[in-house]
């Protein structure tokens, strides 16, 4: 059984003061809830006022994004063991607004890839296709060169905390929703490339979360899904009730 794993990403919403009334709000609906991995991914100016907030509880703090270098001149960028020093244990990686707007590339996912699992971190890759990518029938090639390019000279042992996203552009922040059936269509192809990365043991066990548009209305069918193993919420996790709707789904 792959424990499912909720996780929120806030994008560049909410200040400090705006996190703590979020747990403050959040925490007592999803207390006692321990069936799924419940994860807060904040701007990197909350992530102390949230692992704070977060303390004692059960929900993880997550960031936005990673670089690969330990330290350096990066101005804006955010290492691994600066997320660690603050308590944070997840980490989304190559999310599509960071490759539409900031040029992140397969090759930059690779390497914060590695560093966020060298690092101990769980880190949460997303990948996905755009509409004419869909339209044009090439999902699946599109899916597998993502995982090949992302997954690139890591080992099954160093990957052991990998979780993917499949988080189909055109369903993000657009209020369209992937069917349940196309989601599952799309997880089977990433668990098949997996499955020639890393091994079917590895594949077996290999988290793929959905994301794009989850809501509380259209969580429950999707997540009743034995081939989706959670979801990465964008819009719908900024407002504390609607968040644990979701992860009471
Ligand atoms: C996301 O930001 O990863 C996301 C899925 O956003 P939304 O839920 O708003 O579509």
């Amino acid at each position: 059984m792959r424990k499912k794993l909720i996780a929120a990403n806030w994008k560049m919403y909410k200040t400090p003061d705006l996190t703590r009334e979020f747990f403050r709000e959040f925490l007592p609906l999803v207390s006692g809830h321990s069936r799924d991995e419940i994860a807060v991914c904040p701007p990197d100016i909350d992530l102390v006022a949230a692992v704070e907030a977060a303390k004692g509880a059960n929900v993880a703090v997550g960031g936005q994004n990673v670089h690969w270098k330990p330290e350096g001149a990066f101005t804006g960028e955010t290492s691994a063991g600066m997320l660690l020093a603050l308590g944070v244990k997840h980490v989304i990686i190559g999310h599509s607004e960071r490759r539409q707007y900031f040029c992140e590339t397969d090759d930059t996912v690779n390497l914060r890839l590695k560093a966020a699992l060298e690092a101990g971190l769980t880190p949460i890759c997303c990948i996905g296709e755009v509409l004419e990518e869909r339209e044009a029938g090439l999902t699946d090639d599109v899916l597998r060169r993502q995982c090949v390019r992302a997954f690139h000279a890591i080992s099954s042992k160093k990957a052991a905390k990998l979780v993917v996203a499949y988080e189909p552009v055109w369903a993000i922040g657009t209020g369209k929703t992937a069917t349940p059936e196309l989601a599952v269509e799309a997880h089977a192809v990433i668990r098949s490339e997996a499955t020639e990365i890393f091994g079917e043991e590895f594949a077996s066990k290999l988290r793929i979360l959905y994301g794009g548009s989850v809501k509380p209305e259209n969580a429950a069918a999707l997540m009743a899904q034995e081939e989706i193993d959670g979801a990465l919420v964008g819009g719908a996790s900024l407002d504390p009730k609607s968040f644990a709707a979701i992860v009471k789904y």
